[in-house]
């Protein structure tokens, strides 16, 4: 098939390359003329494990190509993903702006396609960013809008749900595939598409296709806030909520993922689609009590990890903290909503200073924070600390020769903020511990 994706992110660029590789012929239209320029010289403009490759490949093998021009993408294909950011605006409102500009360049495009011999002229626009309810019925007035005449362009909701840092799996592998669309006929040429995956589909309307994707996101975003409330509970109890954690896991009806406590989410996706979705109720005069309490649960977090470390440590100023890991998870660069974020500016507001390490954000971390000391390795990073923070559980972190970070530091004080150690075995090498709602035996 002939696929245009408008909008070269983590998510855009993943599907474009995992489109071409399955043979169709993909053009990946982006405005940002740097990114295009970068991507047409076979280089990568975000870090994702394995896209160089497969990017590489299908530019070479002919079927994935880039361009600044969204008209040049419309002409040739017969559907057209949108995949441009979503970003909230201060009340936690979607910004639509740039879906609303994609559509209405696609309307535009479709307006002198009737005389463009070159062109296709069926058109399944797809909205693949996450976008509110309402969003595919309002990206197909855009569309109408502009296009005064009859070419058949009809709009589908296909939600996303890789996750960054194993996009590329993801994408081949989804759990599921959700298309919503507004006939049976449309819904067909997207099953064509995705066939060849062998993945679970699921047909439903438009607006049912766009609730999926926030009811699914805000579900794993209140089981961390979950985790993490119980972690904070067992820290007045006297329990281990790792102990909890895993002994909850193992009922199949609650499941072992995203039971992991520690500082709280971040990223590019939970806490813009879990506002958007808080703001959607409100729109609705429905209170969405359940998920402001999953918001404030992971804001409080980074706050009481940062109360443990001063009680410990006392007033921060003048002395100096290492920080481990600064993406909002491990195997990514993002930086967005990363809570390293919060962590740092709190201490760099009390005058501390701050030595960090993450194997691949830093340099986006470097347009956040210029004047950061960045080091090369954990180890750089120990040297002199009067206390080491580990902040993003990259696996990295988890072996690292724990003598000689201690014969590095200037007291030996770890505060885990992801539970990556073992707090016994943290004591036994000599150091002071602090975890996420761990139980520390005397
Ligand atoms: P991103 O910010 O990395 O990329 C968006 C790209 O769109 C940018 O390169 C930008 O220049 C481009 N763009 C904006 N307007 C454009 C236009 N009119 N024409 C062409 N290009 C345009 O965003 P992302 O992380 O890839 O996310 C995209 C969408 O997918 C969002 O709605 C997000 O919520 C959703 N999503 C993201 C993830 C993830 O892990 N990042 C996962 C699932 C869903």
């Amino acid at each position: 098939m002939n696929i245009c994706i408008i909008g070269m992110g983590y998510v855009g660029l993943v599907t474009g390359a995992v489109f071409a590789d399955l043979g169709n012929d993909v053009i990946g239209v982006d405005k940002d003329k740097g990114k295009i320029e970068v991507l047409r010289k076979g280089l990568m403009p975000i870090y994702e494990p394995g896209l160089e490759e497969i990017v590489r490949r299908n530019m070479d093998e002919g079927r994935l190509s880039f361009t600044t021009e969204t008209a040049l993408g419309v002409k040739k294909s017969e559907i057209i993903f949108i995949a441009v950011g979503t970003p909230p605006k201060d009340d936690g409102e979607t910004d639509l702006s740039f879906v609303e500009s994609a559509a209405a360049e696609i309307g535009q495009t479709l307006d002198g396609v009737e005389e463009d011999d070159s062109a296709l002229r069926y058109k399944i626009v797809v909205n693949k960013s996450t976008v509110p309810v309402g969003t595919g019925a309002l990206v197909s007035d855009i569309i109408e809008k502009y296009k005064r005449n009859t070419i058949p362009c009809h709009v589908v909701s296909n939600p996303e749900f890789l996750r960054e840092g194993s996009a590329i799996a993801d994408a081949l592998h989804p759990d599921r595939i959700i298309i919503g669309a507004p006939n049976r006929e449309v819904a067909m040429r997207l099953i064509e598409l995705y066939a060849v995956l062998e993945r679970p589909m699921i047909i439903t309307s438009v607006r049912s296709a766009e609730m999926i994707k926030y009811a699914s996101n805000a579900f794993l975003a209140t089981k961390i806030s979950f985790v993490n409330a119980m972690a904070n509970l067992c820290e007045l109890v006297g329990a281990d909520v790792d102990e909890v954690a895993k002994g909850m896991g193992y009922d199949p009806r609650i499941g072992r993922d995203f039971l992991r406590a520690g500082l709280g989410f971040g990223g590019s996706c939970f806490p813009k689609d879990i506002l958007s979705l808080i703001h959607v109720s409100d729109e609705y005069d429905y209170d969405l009590k359940m998920l402001k309490s999953v918001v404030e649960v992971n804001e409080g977090q980074p706050a009481r990890f940062l109360a443990k470390i001063r009680q410990e440590m006392g007033d921060l100023r003048g002395k100096t903290v290492g920080i481990l890991g600064l993406a909002f998870k491990p195997n990514t660069d993002d930086m967005r909503e990363a809570v390293s974020i919060s962590i740092i500016s709190s201490m760099l507001a009390n005058g501390t200073a701050v030595k960090a390490y993450d194997p691949v954000a830093m340099e986006n971390a470097k347009k956040i924070f210029p004047h950061l000391t960045y080091c090369h390795s954990a180890y750089e990073v120990a040297e002199g600390a009067q206390g080491l923070v580990v902040v993003t559980e990259w696996n990295e972190f988890r072996q690292l020769n724990m003598d000689k970070i201690k014969s590095l530091m200037k007291e030996p004080l770890i505060f885990d903020g992801r539970n990556i150690y073992d707090p016994q075995k943290m004591k036994s090498k000599g150091f002071k511990y602090y975890g996420v709602g761990r139980y520390i035996q005397e």
